[in-house]
């Protein structure tokens, strides 16, 4: 029997954090969840909110080592929806109450690919607007490194939050996982440019790489505070088996229930030091845990991804092995998203944006 009566619960410096997120005693672990929790209640109350994903192309020009759409998988079916299809998508969101969607792809710079995601995010923005969203849907997108220029459009076109995850804030992981041509340094600097454009920003790490400690995972803790961002999106790594990454027959490189752990203490210890950002409970979770979306918003997080790319291409977007939500509807998707969230005494938020509340304060301190 461990006595954590004096247990004290500290984040103030790297070392400490990294010693939260090698805790593995239960009891401490949830003297951890519930204070999350509580921070989690007194900075962002205590809603959920939905953003409708859509898988929108899976062509990439980039080449992760870990990724299952790379480049250079030659198994991957490629496809783009067309216009009517991610439109679609998108309306029957506005409908069924989530205020928000998120629009991703694999990286692609190329004018035309630019334009097309400006003319989505124009007709959603401007088809969307009703009694219940009279300024649409709020739109996400994760589509990768761009120009500044190109991220300018993208804001324009009435887009307002941007994904780019930094995967890891060590740089001599982010090289151990990325070939040379893509760099740490310009992932960095698309972050600033993403906030000079004056989108909310998010980000996010992978844990459970090979060669990945607990003080890396602080590192990254530390990154996401310096770098002021507004939200996180972060997964347990889940290897894909036509990648370079793939050494290990497990799926995962540590044991199952020490990822579990470790993912959950991730969004507790982000929620504990960031306070009112967004986290988001990924669906990733729920592929080493079948209740891990569940747990991940009772360790802290605020948002969840309701899948909305059409059944027929949701296989050709697999960016590693057993990904969930591949055969459901977007209807069941729905209902069985609800129940989870219900399940652990939390509620939707529907027709909401659920906009960082980090960034409107931002915004308040600045007026
Ligand atoms: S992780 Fe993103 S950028 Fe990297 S290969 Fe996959 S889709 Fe492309």
């Amino acid at each position: 029997m461990v006595n954590i009566m004096n247990y004290e619960i500290k984040y103030d410096t790297r070392d400490n954090i990294a010693s939260l997120l090698s805790e593995n005693n239960p009891e401490k672990v949830e003297l951890i969840r519930k204070m999350a929790h509580d921070v989690l209640l007194e900075n962002c109350g205590s809603g959920v909110y939905y953003r409708g994903l859509i898988e929108f192309s899976n062509r990439c020009v980039s080449d992760c080592y870990y990724c299952g759409i790379r480049r250079s998988n030659a198994d991957v079916n490629r496809f783009d929806l067309t216009m009517d299809e991610i439109v679609d998508s998108a309306l029957w969101c506005a409908k069924n109450g989530y205020g928000s969607i998120v629009l991703q792809s694999g990286e692609n710079s190329s004018r035309d690919f630019i334009d097309f995601v400006c003319r989505a995010v124009e007709t959603i923005k401007k088809r969307s607007v009703s009694e219940e969203l009279p300024n649409g849907l709020g739109v996400t997108l994760c589509i990768g490194e761009q120009s500044e220029a190109d991220y300018a459009k993208l804001f324009a076109a009435g887009a307002h939050r941007y994904l780019l995850r930094i995967e890891t804030s060590n740089r001599e992981l982010f090289k151990t996982i990325h070939p040379e041509a893509q760099s740490f340094d310009n992932r960095v600097e698309c972050l600033r440019r993403l906030k000079r454009t004056g989108f909310q920003v998010g980000t996010g790490v992978m844990y459970g790489l090979p060669g990945q400690t607990c003080q890396m995972l602080a590192d990254d803790i530390l990154f996401f505070k310096d770098m002021d961002i507004d939200m996180l999106g972060m997964g347990p790594y889940i290897r894909h088996s036509s990648t370079p990454l793939k050494k290990n027959k497990n799926q995962f490189i540590i044991e199952r229930d020490d990822l579990l752990r470790v993912s959950l203490l991730m969004i507790a210890v982000c929620r504990l030091v960031l306070k009112d950002i967004n986290i988001a409970a990924t669906t990733a979770l729920q592929t080493i845990d079948p209740t891990g979306r569940e747990k991940g918003l009772s360790f802290g997080a605020n948002v969840v991804m309701p899948q909305l790319t059409p059944v027929d291409y949701r296989k050709s977007y697999l960016l590693y092995d057993n990904k969930p939500c591949q055969e459901d509807t977007k209807e069941e998707c729905k209902n069985c998203l609800s129940a989870r969230v219900g399940s652990v005494g939390r509620e939707v938020h529907y027709n909401e944006w659920g906009d960082s509340p980090h960034f409107k304060r931002k915004g308040e301190s600045k007026n």
